[in-house]
Order: structure tokens, then C-alpha cells, then sequence
């Protein structure tokens, strides 16, 4: 246009070639810049010798300080990567993982991939010339199976560790051991008559978990003693010193502008509600600066997205623009980086966030900090052995964490939204996560990973024996474990192998049987993944007419089925028309908005599906589809799902049988009105009542056929 044309012109004498190189030019300046005025940067010497001299040790510093992104870059150029090792960073998120890998690639100027790279759960951005590596911590626990050394690594930082997530902590338990096995070795190699390294058992070659342990590791010649660093950004240190033998921990001093936190009178009752208002009462009030607003998850970031693109069209002509970044786990990779970009001069950026933006990104610009006070969380009944998630109030530890974001660059503001003095009712700290979860995952791992006793593994903080005891009873009922407590052969070792939670594995393997995997693919991805449907206030009944299209009289599951095909066959067309890429995807994005569905969580269903079928085709399991014999497939769901029946009672609401919990079809489900007598589902959530989503219709005569190990009659 000739608006553009006019500003090209602006620029003088330099061609647009030249430009870019100045913009590359200036941009690196300013990298360099920034980096150089972290608060890390001046303990650079200092925090390298620190890890020469331990080999275990505990960095504590404010969010912001530079951990992160320069900790791996200090020790990789002071010679810790050296023979091809590596330094492993985890994160207990994989948007962290995917957002710093990348920010550090720029730095050191490479390709993401090449030396710096990352890995999550269904994706791998690494090569053999990889040194600095950052990954989840569930995975780097998945890597210990098939390098149960971890011989690849000289270094490990595991990273935000004050999270506890439950894969930290896992990880945590298993670093120990690795890292005393290692030197072990060292010390076996050495002097092959110590005592304790005589003692060191090495994995058993009658072992069942051979299969998938490879043992070359140890006759490997570079094995170092591992470097173990814990990072946290809460000023405890004393937990983790003392887990890793009274392990040194040094504080790196952070920088911090005051914030000033304010309170509502009265509690909130609509807390989206709440939040919209805020952030139009800051875009209108207060003077220039981003706003971070903390919110539960992506269905609730989705929908104050578009109330504030509504209201923000009924702003005066001529207002400053605001603009939104959503940034959520599983927002597909190509989005995250959005919310780095600065919002051009003359609007404002409006951050949606989920706890992710605590400690574990640091987005530059934020100034005001909006903090309802909530956050979803795992939480668990070792009694019934259902977990469900919930919406909880923060901790003191999370809030304040929530305002020091508004603080970083300057004096800033923090809106908390409940009353001053329910803050002081607030826990101290979060109840780490291995405390208030299902515990089968961990479990099935660890047996991989050939512990045979579980109950006297070295965690940071015992899980309730309760709560391992039924973990276990209910991977024995799934077939994973066998009666005395082994890894079964071939079901629970195939189940090991999957990245995924144990239940959808064994569904999977199942489904094989059932010659129906390819519904079932489809399923374990759709399940993956928040809110397919989208259900816009303004336009409700369009999208239930929608929904409605693709929904199936026999349940949730099929109704997910349907909407997959459905998409498929759309790219498929798009794809005979002999389309590019480009133009597939925008027909696919046009057929989301059509149907209402949500094109973001489509995605990534499609893409974890791409993965998982890798996996199975890896395992060698064809994938057969039971065609129109949706009988076979409810089947299969049943044989799979069935540790989640439930049963119709007189008042219209379901027992689940096996836990005996009283719940109710959430309001989402196809069968919300028919209600059938017998139900399987997938996915608990209490918030006033226990609701049930994902839910199929099945033949109660079903379970004891199909589960006897449950449901036998005697
Ligand atoms: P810590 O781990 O101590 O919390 P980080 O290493 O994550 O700190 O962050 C250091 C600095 O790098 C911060 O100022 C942050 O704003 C900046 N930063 C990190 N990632 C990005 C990114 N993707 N784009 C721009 N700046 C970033
Ligand atoms: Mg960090």
C-alpha cells in the first residue's frame, strides 16, 4: 500500500537488505546488552567454580535473575560438555522447555536443534550436535529407561524445583541414584575390590526390564561423575540441601522494584467476571505497561480472550489498543513465543497466563499483575483411588511469586482479587504434588526403571503408603503387574514404554486386540488435549446446532471419533485439490470455525496423534479399525475404561462402582439428557458436585466379561 511505501522510504539510503542486517545487528547488541546486566551475569566465576567443586549443588535466586538462560551457557563454554556430553536441563513445563530452548539458541546464535536444543513429550528438536538440552522433567525420567545412567549427561540441572511436581520429585529421587551408582563405577573401575563398589548391583541380565534397559552405558569409557544442580526460586533451600546430604546452596541476589498490592473488599464471586473488569479498569486508569493476568487453564484463558476483544471494540474511537497473549502448556509451539513480542507503541498487552508465568517464564515489560487467587490442581483419594482436578486457592509462596512479575522493571501493581484478610488464611506453601496425586504412573516407571520396592524408594517426601498400595492394585487390575508385584510380560513393559498416563496405554494395547486401534488413537488424542468445542456466549445455539452434528447417541468418545474424521476428510479434500500447505491449513482453520471448533486444541490433538501412532507402529501393533461395529469399539472402551463405571441410580445421579463415588454427567456430555443405565468415563471434576466427562454408554453385562478381574460374579 502507499502507506507502507512511504515508510520503506523513510529509510534513506539503505536498501531493504541492509536493513535487516542493521535490525540482526542492532537485536544481537541488545542481546548481549540484556544479558550482561542480569544479576547472574556478576556471579558468572563465582557459580562455575561453586559446581567444579560440588557435585551437588542448590542455586536459589529470584525469578528473572538469569538461571534459566545463562547458568547451562556459563558451564557449557567452562568446558562441561566436553567429549560430546551434555547439560541437561529440565522443567517441569514444556511451554518453559520449548520458550528458553529457543531464547537461548538466539543468544548463542545457533539454529534451535543444533547446539542448543530442547525435547518434550512428542517432540524432539535435538541432533548429535546438541550440548545444552532443555526438556521436561517427566521425560528425562523416560530417558533413564533406556540409559539408565544417564551417561549421555555430564550435567543435570533440574530446574524450578520448589514446584514438586511430581515428575521433579520422582526425578529427584532418581538422580540421587544415578549420581551414587556413577561414581560407584568410577570407583569400581578404578579399584575393583572396594567394598562398596563390589556391593553395586548392575542391572540383572535375567531382569525382565532388560528389554528396554540397554547396558551399554557401563562399559562406557567417558562416564564422569555426575554434576547435580537444583534450581529454585523460593528462598527455601534447606529441604533440598538437606535430601542431597547437606549439599551446599548459594543465593544469587535478585533485583526487585516495590510492588504495591491491593485487595478487593469483598470476596469475588465470578472470577473471569472480575478479571475483565480489572483489566479495563487498569487499560483505562493507569498509565503504560503490560498486564499479566493469572487464570486456571486454557478454557478459561479462551474465553477472557474474547470478552476483552468484545469490550475492546467498544472502547472510544481513537483509545489506545490492547492487545492479548495467551500462553498455556499446551498452546501449540509456533504461539508461545507471541507473548515475548513486544506490543506495539501506542497499545497496551494484556498477558493470559496460567501458573506458568510464576517462575517458570519471565516475560519481559509486565507492570501490573492481576491475581485472582486460584489455581487447577491434581488432587487424589488413595480411599477411592479417583483423582480429580479441582480449583484451589494459591499459597503465600505462589501470590507473592504472582506479584514480584509486576516488579521486575520498575515500581509496579499488584490486583488481588479476594479480601486482605482471606490472604492470611492462605496455605504457606504448595502440598507437593507426588501427596495429591495418582500414584500408578509413578509406579509403572519405577518398576521399569527395575525398583522393585517401592515403598522404600529415597523420595523427598514419602507418598501415603495408602496411596502407593492402590496405585499398585490398580495397575495389577490393568494387567501391568503381576501377582507378585512384577512388571508383567508383555502388557505392563508395553505400557512402560508409552508416554502416557497408564490407563490410556493399556487402552491402546487393548484396542489392538479389539482390531478397533484406529478409534482408539483417535480417542487417546482428542483426550489429550482441553475443550475441543467451542462455545461462544453470543452464539450458543449455533454452536450446540453444530455439536450437535457430530455427536453420537452412544457417547463422548464417538462424538470425538466423528469430529476427527470429519476434519480429516476436510484436509483430505483440500489436499485432492492439489492445495499447499499454507492453504490446507486455512481451509482446515475455516472448517473449525464453521463447526465451532476449537482450531488451537484440533492441532495439537493431530499432532499428538502423528505421535502416538509412530509409537504403536514402532511396537509393531497394526492399526485396525472396527469400521461401523460401534458395538466392538464400546466394547473396547469398556475393557479398557472399566475401572470407571457407574452405574445409574433411582435419583438420576451415577455410582462409580468400583470406588463408589456418587457423581453426576457433566453438562457438556452427549448423554447429559438420555442418562443410560451404566456409563464408563474418563475424567473426574468436583467443582460444586463431582462431575463426569467423556462418557460412553455401555451394556452393564459387559463388565464381568470383559473385566472378571473386577467384576466376577461369585
Ligand atoms: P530465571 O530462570 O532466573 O527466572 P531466566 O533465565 O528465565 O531467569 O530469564 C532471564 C531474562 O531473560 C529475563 O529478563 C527474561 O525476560 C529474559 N528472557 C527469557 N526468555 C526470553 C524470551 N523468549 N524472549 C525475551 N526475553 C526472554
Ligand atoms: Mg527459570
Amino acid at each position: 500500500s502507499n502507506a507502507q511505501a512511504q515508510n520503506q522510504n523513510k529509510g534513506g539510503n539503505f536498501t531493504s537488505g541492509d536493513h535487516r542486517t542493521q535490525n540482526l545487528l542492532a537485536r544481537k547488541q541488545w542481546i548481549a546488552q540484556q544479558r550482561k546486566s542480569l544479576p547472574i551475569a556478576a556471579v558468572e566465576k563465582r557459580l562455575v567454580d561453586e559446581v567444579r567443586k560440588n557435585d551437588t549443588l542448590i542455586i536459589v535466586g529470584e525469578t528473572g535473575s538469569g538461571k534459566t538462560t545463562q547458568l547451562p551457557q556459563f558451564l557449557c563454554n567452562s568446558g562441561f560438555c566436553h567429549d560430546g556430553l551434555l547439560i541437561g536441563i529440565t522443567q517441569p513445563r514444556r511451554v518453559a522447555a520449548v520458550t528458553v530452548a529457543k531464547r537461548v539458541a538466539e543468544e548463542c546464535n545457533v539454529e534451535l536443534g543444533q547446539k542448543v536444543g530442547y525435547a518434550i513429550r512428542f517432540e524432539d528438536v535435538t541432533s548429535s550436535s546438541t550440548r545444552i538440552k532443555y526438556m521436561t522433567d517427566g521425560l528425562l525420567v523416560r530417558e533413564a529407561l533406556l540409559d539408565p545412567f544417564l551417561s549421555n549427561y555430564s550435567t543435570i540441572v533440574v530446574d524450578e524445583a520448589h514446584e514438586r511436581t511430581v515428575h521433579t520429585d520422582v526425578l529427584l529421587g532418581l538422580l540421587k541414584k544415578v549420581q551414587h551408582e556413577r561414581s560407584l563405577i568410577i570407583v569400581k573401575r578404578q579399584n575393583p575390590c572396594h567394598t562398596a563398589a563390589k556391593k553395586l548391583i548392575m542391572p540383572d541380565k535375567e531382569d525382565k526390564t532388560q528389554s528396554i534397559n540397554n547396558l551399554k552405558p557401563y562399559q562406557n569409557a567417558k562416564l564422569t561423575p555426575l554434576k547435580l544442580i537444583i534450581m529454585s526460586a523460593s528462598l527455601d533451600a534447606r529441604g533440598f540441601s538437606e535430601y542431597f546430604d547437606g549439599a551446599k546452596a548459594v543465593h544469587i541476589q535478585g533485583r526487585q522494584y516495590p510492588v504495591d498490592v491491593l485487595y478487593t473488599y469483598h470476596p469475588e464471586p465470578d472470577y473471569l467476571d472480575a478479571t475483565l473488569i480489572t483489566i479495563f479498569q487498569i487499560h483505562l486508569g493507569e498509565g503504560p505497561g503490560d498486564i499479566l493476568a493469572f487464570l486456571t487453564g486454557q478454557e478459561e484463558i479462551e474465553s477472557v480472550e474474547r470478552l476483552v476483544h468484545e469490550r475492546a471494540r467498544q472502547l472510544p474511537e481513537g483509545s489506545q489498543k490492547i492487545l492479548t497473549a495467551p500462553i498455556y502448556s499446551s498452546l501449540p509451539s509456533e504461539q508461545q513465543m507471541n507473548v515475548f513480542k513486544p506490543a506495539p507503541s501506542g497499545s497496551r498487552k494484556v498477558i493470559l497466563a496460567t501458573n506458568i508465568a510464576e517462575t517458570s517464564v519471565t516475560i519481559p515489560g509486565i507492570k501490573y499483575v492481576i491475581d485472582p487467587g486460584l489455581v487447577k490442581a491434581r488432587s487424589y483419594n488413595p480411599v477411592t483411588g479417583m483423582e480429580s482436578l479441582i480449583i484451589i486457592p494459591t499459597s503465600k509462596a505462589q501470590a507473592l511469586q504472582r506479584s514480584g512479575r509486576a516488579g521486575r522493571e520498575g515500581p509496579g501493581k499488584c490486583f488481588r482479587l479476594y479480601p486482605e484478610s482471606e490472604f492470611g488464611k492462605l496455605m504457606d506453601s504448595t502440598v507437593p504434588e507426588i501427596k495429591r496425586c495418582n500414584l500408578s504412573n509413578v509406579v509403572l516407571q519405577l518398576k521399569a526403571l527395575g525398583i522393585k520396592d517401592i515403598f522404600s524408594f529415597d523420595f523427598m517426601e514419602k507418598p501415603s503408603r495408602t496411596g502407593i498400595v492402590k496405585s499398585m492394585e490398580q495397575l495389577y487390575l490393568l494387567g501391568a503387574l503381576t501377582d507378585s508385584g512384577e512388571l508383567s510380560d508383555p502388557v505392563g513393559l508395553q505400557m512402560a514404554r508409552l508416554p502416557l498416563d497408564p490407563i490410556y496405554s493399556k487402552a491402546l494395547i487393548i484396542a489392538h486386540e479389539f482390531k478397533c486401534l484406529e478409534e482408539m488413537l483417535i480417542v487417546v488424542a482428542m483426550l489429550s488435549v482441553e475443550s475441543i468445542f467451542h462455545f461462544p456466549r453470543e452464539k450458543i445455539e449455533e454452536a450446540t446446532a453444530a455439536k450437535k452434528s457430530f455427536s453420537s447417541t452412544e457417547g463422548d468418545h464417538i462424538t470425538l471419533v466423528n469430529v476427527y474424521r470429519a476434519s480429516a476428510e476436510c484436509l483430505e479434500k483440500s489436499k485432492a485439490a492439489n492445495s499447499k500447505e499454507k492453504t490446507m491449513e486455512k481451509s482446515l482453520n475455516k472448517w473449525c470455525r464453521d463447526n465451532f471448533i476449537n482450531s488451537r486444541s484440533l492441532r495439537h490433538a493431530r499432532d499428538v496423534h502423528r505421535q502416538i501412532k509412530g509409537h504403536m507402529q514402532q511396537m509393531g501393533l497394526s492399526i485396525s479399525s472396527c469400521g461401523d461395529d460401534m458395538v466392538q469399539f464400546r466394547r473396547c472402551l469398556t475393557a479398557s475404561f472399566f475401572l470407571n463405571a457407574a452405574l445409574k441410580q433411582p435419583d438420576g445421579s451415577y455410582r462409580a462402582l468400583l470406588s463408589g463415588q456418587n457423581v453426576q454427567i457433566h453438562p457438556s456430555s452427549v448423554l447429559r439428557a438420555k442418562k443410560p443405565d451404566c456409563i464408563i468415563f474418563n475424567e473426574l471434576i468436583r467443582t460444586s458436585q463431582n462431575y463426569v466427562r467423556n462418557v460412553t454408554r455401555i451394556d452393564p453385562l459387559w463388565l464381568p466379561e470383559l473385566a472378571p478381574q473386577s467384576f466376577a460374579e461369585d
